[in-house]
């Protein structure tokens, strides 16, 4: 099937895109392989000046590049340029500090030389999505070029002038030909792109269901793998809170990205002294986003990035309110063309509904009212998701409460969930595993090789420790072996206790 490149805001196919062949796949792999070789081998301090040009370009072209995403996925201009230059933040971050984060780690094993050294994988595929189709790509691509690694891209098949556009820029930033190349391919052909043996592993950023489908393959192959997934992310204010803060973050925290946010607050949990006028002003919030145009300046919500997307959202709110939720504002897709859907508030939903547990994927939040912090987190918690949660509170005791026993990747107090490129940022749960940004994101998709180099003297070589326990292979399995069978072509994974009939 084509790859099609289409204006949100009016339904306009810009451009379409033969999906590569097989043939055409597996010579970019080998081109990846062979400027694994060249970007491995060439000096740090050479990385650093391409990865410092990068950024430079990122700079210069904000207004163009920021044009190419918001005609092919709808955030307004404004966000679109933001994101641009936020690449560039990332670019300049591992520019600064990949020299620190690959310096080899000395360990004091007594008498013999003893490091760690950082050492690049190879070729990784990263599998992204269309939400930030620069940022989510950059995330991965700065810190992997700085290390030595190269990128091959499959892109969502709804951004591809995205992925040229990023391929093009790292080509003319000075990285090796191969460094970095997009893929256009269908998520099907993912699957014969990891098992080629010279793709070291994977990074995805997306669905649940496109996580375990290529997180399945990944284990399956034993390539090592990094899953950036969904989010259903709390909001919680408590009666201590600054509440005209907290209620202006809300509306932004909800509806950035037009709400196609991983990290976008999704529930939010308020304190039933507070509720009230929280809802009120939350509401007032809502109502006053101006929808329109991405781009001109002072947009506010653009359109969703793809009519799928509409109907998922308008099918959410049908399930809220069957429910027995209560819309107070919004609710519908705006008429006429374009992908526009109302910033919508629903409160009453019960929390058994079925809906409290999916992502919700656009400018719709729920309310909730909770009785005090132990109903907060308990709340908070009851999702399959674990990304971000947001905590609104002056009291120390709540805040200790909240960072200690919510279960997400992170805990933002006083203020929204955001990424930051000196910052760790990843999931739990089924949002995911692995990190992105910064030491850790680098290190992910780093060999750390164990040096030993043992001492002249046979006295000072390393002495077994007789309190040591024994060896891993004389203890006895903690579990029945299990087989794992994947059934690519439905997207799911089989796992059989060994021995169980079936
Ligand atoms: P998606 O449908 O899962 O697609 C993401 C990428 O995976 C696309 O390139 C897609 O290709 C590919 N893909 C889909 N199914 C696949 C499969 N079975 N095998 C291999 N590749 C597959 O997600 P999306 O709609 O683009 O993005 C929205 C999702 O991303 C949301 O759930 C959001 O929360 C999540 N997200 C998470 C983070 C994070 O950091 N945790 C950040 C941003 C977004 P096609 O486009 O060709 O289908």
């Amino acid at each position: 099937m084509a790859i099609r490149s289409v204006n949100p805001a009016t339904g306009e196919v810009l451009r379409t895109f033969d999906p590569l062949n097989e043939e055409a796949v597996l010579a970019k792999i080998g081109a990846a392989r062979e400027a694994f070789v060249r970007n491995r081998d060439s000096p740090l301090s050479q990385r650093e000046l391409w990865m410092r040009k990068l950024a430079s370009l990122l700079e210069s072209e904000a207004q163009e590049l920021g044009e190419v995403i918001t005609l092919e996925m709808g955030k307004p201009i404004s966000a679109a340029r933001a994101e641009v230059l936020k690449c560039a933040t990332a670019c300049r971050y591992y520019a600064d500090h990949a020299a620190r984060i690959l310096t080899p780690e000395q360990i004091d094993v007594g008498g013999n030389e003893a490091y760690v050294r950082w050492d690049p994988l190879g070729v990784v595929l990263a599998v992204m999505p269309w939400n930030f189709p620069l940022w989510q790509v950059f995330r991965f691509l700065a810190p992997a070029l700085m290390a030595g690694n190269v990128g091959l891209l499959k892109h969502a098949s709804n951004v591809p002038q995205c992925a040229l556009a990023i391929e093009e820029l790292v080509r003319r930033a000075g990285f090796p030909a191969g460094s970095f190349q997009s893929l256009l391919i269908e998520a099907r052909q993912v699957e014969m792109v990891l098992s080629d043996e010279r793709v070291a592993a994977v990074t995805l950023t997306g669905s649940e269901p496109a996580g375990r489908s290529v997180a399945a393959q990944a284990g399956w192959l034993i390539k090592k793998s990094v899953l950036e997934l969904g989010g259903s992310d709390p909001f919680i204010v408590m009666a201590s809170a600054d509440l005209d803060l907290a209620v202006e973050t809300a509306v932004k925290a909800r509806c950035v990205n037009n709400g196609q946010s991983c990290i976008a607050a999704k529930r939010f949990l308020v304190a039933s002294e507070i509720y009230d006028k929280f809802e009120a002003g939350f509401v007032a919030g809502m109502q006053r986003l101006k929808i329109g145009d991405p781009l001109r300046d002072d947009t506010d919500i653009g359109p969703l990035a793809t009519i799928a997307q509409v109907r998922d959202l308008e099918g959410q709110v049908r399930l809220a309110v069957e429910a027995g939720g209560r819309v107070l504002t919004g609710g519908e897709r705006v008429g006429g063309a374009g992908n526009y859907f109302t910033p919508t508030v629903i409160s009453d939903v019960p929390r058994s509904a079925p809906v409290c547990r999916q992502e919700v994927f656009g400018p719709v939040a729920m309310l909730f009212r909770v009785r005090d912090v132990e109903e907060a987190i308990e709340i908070a918690n009851d999702t399959p998701f674990g990304l971000g949660a947001s905590v609104w509170t002056r009291d120390p005791e709540d805040e200790r409460r909240f960072t200690m026993e919510l279960e997400s990747g992170a805990v933002f107090v006083n203020a929204m969930v955001a990424s930051d490129p000196r910052l760790p940022f990843g999931g739990v749960k089924h949002s995911g595993y692995g990190r992105e940004l910064s030491a850790a994101g680098m290190r992910e998709f780093l060999n750390a090789k164990t040096v030993l180099v043992a001492a002249e003297t046979p006295a000072a070589a390393v002495q077994p420790d007789p309190q040591a326990k024994p060896a891993r292979e004389n203890l006895p399995p903690l579990v029945a072996p299990m087989r794992v069978a994947t059934n690519h072509r439905q997207s799911r994974m089989v796992i059989r206790l060994k021995g169980r009939k079936r």
